[in-house]
């Protein structure tokens, strides 16, 4: 957005009694922050999410603060703070049990990575001129959706609303901020935010802030691959990775994330591989209500699952290579082409490639490989895969059923089941194994 096209209109405040924001919902630690910075004379806003969570009756995740003060005079107001950030300078304010980020009002174009006159600090790091900094109109107007723009003011409890925002929360509706179009060109990552915050909040995406996705869902393509990662992490690892998926799909932005995935569910002749993925996606949403972690190692290995065998399938035909070098060779290849998209760390990458691998080996169920299987370290996640795989039709129920109750055997009865001799291998054969159901 361009400053010409800045409004200066003033806030729309909507005062304690109009709204349902208390502070019997914020936490202490924010509020602690917001009532410091009043008294230090400076002006202190709960917003973004927080705001947004609360107005829809939701416990938000965390607060974040909004405030006049430059980064060092919030730190010299916190003594337990620390500056952190190169490109935009946030502090961060640490409790026992929770840390409040603080940021300094931004101007527009603050987004702009490649200028370098961002910001002219003198000698003692005073900002002399910048295009960091700005006022709070400013800062809400570069913000992505309405309902994150709105500013929960500790001086009176006011909200602060200059871009309608309150309006969108009560009907529903999550709606950009501007134009559209240039919306998103500036950050292309708001269209699968859209996408994310409709499903979690199951608000329904304005019209002309959905249409242009569409046509501009290509953009995605040029992204760094580890801001999608991030991203991902936020659809697919906070508790509403199915709705979110279903509207990924719908928007045609799971094929710029997950390309060969895309290309293998379209070739899903029986819906087997949607109620595969569903599956899964539903049950990662269930361990996250339930406290229970979830990876990114195993989501991984769930998109590429599908489109690994496939390659394998064509790898086996075509030449003398083994079916296990053939699985190997296609998990190699379909990560490494995956992960120009959406990157994954090597620490995830690596044992995802495991699991994929160990898959044809649950089909032998006698021999001492059986016995070295169960102690593998990717076991577990292996089997919820094997599990998942009942949707695709890969692997009876029967078969699945053998490797749920073996688990929950002694290793002396397991030996009598298989034949084979049980490792044990240090500890953790002595660690108690979880029964089925599948997760993650
Ligand atoms: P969640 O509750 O899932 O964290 P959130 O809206 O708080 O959702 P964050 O990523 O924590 O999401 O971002 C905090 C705030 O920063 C947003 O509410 C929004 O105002 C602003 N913001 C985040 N990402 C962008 C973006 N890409 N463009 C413009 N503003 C953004
Ligand atoms: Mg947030």
């Amino acid at each position: 957005m361009n400053q010409a096209s800045l409004p200066v209109d003033a806030p729309r405040i909507i005062p304690r009694p109009e709204h349902n924001i208390s502070r019997a919902n914020i936490s202490r630690a924010a509020l602690k922050v917001l009532y410091r910075l009043k008294e230090a004379g400076f002006q202190a806003f709960i917003v973004g999410g927080g705001v947004r969570d609360l107005l829809l009756n939701r416990q938000p995740k965390d607060f974040d603060i909004a405030t006049d003060a430059s980064p060092e005079q919030v730190h010299a107001v916190f003594g337990n703070s620390r500056i952190i950030g190169r490109r935009f300078r946030l502090v961060h304010v640490r409790f026992r049990d929770e840390i409040i980020e603080v940021a300094t009002f931004r101007g527009i174009g603050s987004e702009d990575e490649e200028s370098e006159d961002r910001q002219i600090l003198d000698v003692t790091g005073r900002i002399l001129k910048d295009n960091s900094y700005g006022s709070i109109e400013e800062d809400a107007w570069r913000r992505d959706f309405t309902v994150n723009a709105l500013y929960y003011n500790i001086a009176d409890f006011s909200i602060w609303d200059y871009v309608n925002g309150m309006q969108d929360i009560a009907e529903g509706r999550i709606r950009l901020i501007g134009d559209p179009v240039t919306r998103y060109r500036e950050d292309p990552v708001r269209m699968i935010r859209a996408v994310r915050l409709a499903a979690k909040l199951n608000l329904e995406i304005h019209p002309d802030t959905a249409t242009p996705i569409a046509q501009l869902a290509p953009l995605l393509d040029n992204m760094p691959p580890a801001r999608l990662f991030d991203e991902f992490l936020k659809v697919f690892a906070t508790g509403h990775a199915l709705e979110s998926y279903r509207r990924l799909c719908i928007h045609g932005l799971l094929e710029h994330l997950f390309p060969a995935t895309a290309r293998w569910l379209a070739a899903d002749i029986d819906g087997k591989r949607q109620r595969f993925m569903e599956r899964a996606l539903a049950n990662t949403d269930h361990r996250i209500a339930e406290g229970l972690p979830v990876t990114p190692m195993f989501l991984f290995g769930v998109f590429l699952w599908g489109p690994v065998q496939e390659r394998a399938a064509e790898l086996c035909k075509s030449g003398e290579m083994s079916e296990n070098q053939a699985l190997i060779d296609a998990g190699m290849e379909v990560t490494n082409e995956q992960i120009t998209r959406v990157s994954l760390p090597r620490r995830f990458s690596v044992p995802m490639r495991e699991m994929l691998q160990l898959q044809p080996r649950f089909m032998r169920r006698q021999g001492r490989r059986t016995g070295v299987l169960l102690q593998h370290r990717r076991f577990r996640a292996a089997y919820d895969l094997l599990v998942l795989r009942l949707e695709l039709g890969e692997v009876t129920p029967e078969l699945v059923e053998w490797w749920t109750k073996i688990q929950a055997m002694s290793p002396d009865e397991q030996q009598k089941e298989f034949g084979g001799q049980v490792q044990r291998q240090g500890s953790r054969s002595r660690r108690r194994r979880r029964p089925a159901p599948s997760a993650s």
